[in-house]
């Protein structure tokens, strides 16, 4: 098992976002993770990845508990969450903006972690070679090449979430976990999406992926579980979790 979550319980005072969720994630699966607005989905991925430390429960990375780590440490760990919203800096390129997220690579290759290291002198020829390979390596993957130039700011909306993941992707992610991807996205973006993360897999990259959609995650996700009021209500194959009653009733909110 790649990932093992134990219990795992988020309390905000005194309301409990997240009662004692356990799942596993195997290498190589797409997980879906369903529920409705305030059913502790974004809770559950920013425990995962060190951005809220949990109350209780145990996050097994690799038979490591890792939920003591900072978000910087996790993601040095090989899991990286990407955001619903990137904030991204309108007047920077994308190739820029995926220079930044390299910082992880610079300090395992420097040992130093400074952003300027980025731009600056103390890079050497070979690791300046490897991070250009690299930034158009995922900006292909990610149908993001052509832009590569433009201000992150000309970018459709479509395009800025996808920079996001591919800013995830250039930090080497075993496990990449997606917040809310698909939404507000049109058709073809959603395709778009849908045909990029099934490279991502093809690419050796376990996903976990949160959603309230059921049309596009129901047709990605291999296994999934579905959220209600923090806890799990369901989890087995995606099919079987869309069908299940619990999660029709908590979805239509009888
Ligand atoms: P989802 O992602 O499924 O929409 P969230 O994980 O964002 O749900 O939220 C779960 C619950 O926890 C909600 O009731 C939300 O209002 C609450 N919550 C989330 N973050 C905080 C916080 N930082 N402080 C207090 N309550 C929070």
């Amino acid at each position: 098992m790649l990932l093992n979550i134990k219990n795992l319980t988020k309390r905000f005072g005194g309301l409990t976002a997240v009662s004692k969720v356990t799942f596993g994630i195997e290498r190589g699966e797409i997980i879906g993770i369903f529920g409705p607005n305030g059913s502790g989905k974004t809770t559950t991925l920013s425990l995962i990845a060190g951005i809220l430390k949990p109350s209780s429960g145990e996050i097994i990375w690799k038979d490591h508990d890792i939920s003591a780590l900072t978000p910087f440490q996790v993601a040095q760990q090989g899991l990286v969450k990407t955001f619903q919203n990137p904030q991204l800096f309108p007047e920077l390129t994308v190739a820029e903006h995926m220079r930044i997220a390299c910082h992880l690579h610079v300090k395992r290759a420097l040992g130093v972690g400074r952003l300027r290291t980025l731009f600056g002198k103390s890079m050497t020829g070979d690791l300046e070679n490897t991070l250009t390979r690299k930034i158009d390596q995922m900006l292909e993957l990610c149908r993001l090449y052509k832009h590569r130039n433009d201000e992150a700011g000309a970018l459709s909306y479509g395009g800025e979430k996808m920079l996001g993941v591919a800013m995830g992707m250039v930090c080497d992610p075993e496990l990449l976990l997606l917040d809310e991807p698909a939404s507000g996205l049109g058709h073809d973006e959603i395709s778009n999406l849908d045909a990029v993360l099934r490279d991502l897999r093809t690419h050796g990259v376990t996903l976990c992926i949160i959603d309230h959609k059921v049309g596009f995650l129901g047709r990605l996700a291999d296994r999934s579980i579905a959220l209600h009021h923090g806890a799990i209500i369901a989890s087995g194959t995606t099919a079987d979790v869309l069908a299940n009653d619990a999660v029709v009733t908590a979805y239509l909110g009888k």
